[in-house]
């Protein structure tokens, strides 16, 4: 199984992960980071394939996917 974590004090929630995960698994959590934006999240860990098209697409390198 694939493992998703975000440097989430390091995300300003442009979204584009969200968009780019080809199985919908991320979203902008209500949660809101030190910088004010609302962090990136994985809302199903096992439903991940390890694509990593989201850390590819993050303009600030805050996704590491391991497999
Ligand atoms: S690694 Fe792929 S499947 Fe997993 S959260 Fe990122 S884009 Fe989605
Ligand atoms: S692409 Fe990066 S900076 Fe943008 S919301 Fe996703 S994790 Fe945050």
């Amino acid at each position: 199984m694939a493992k998703v974590s975000f440097e989430t004090e390091r995300c300003k929630g442009c979204g584009l992960c969200v968009d780019a995960c080809p199985r919908h698994l991320l979203v902008l959590s209500a949660k809101i980071n030190k910088k004010g934006h609302p962090a990136a999240e994985i809302t199903d860990q096992e439903a991940c394939v390890g694509c990593a098209m989201c850390a590819a697409m993050c303009p600030d390198c805050v996704i590491t996917v391991e497999r």
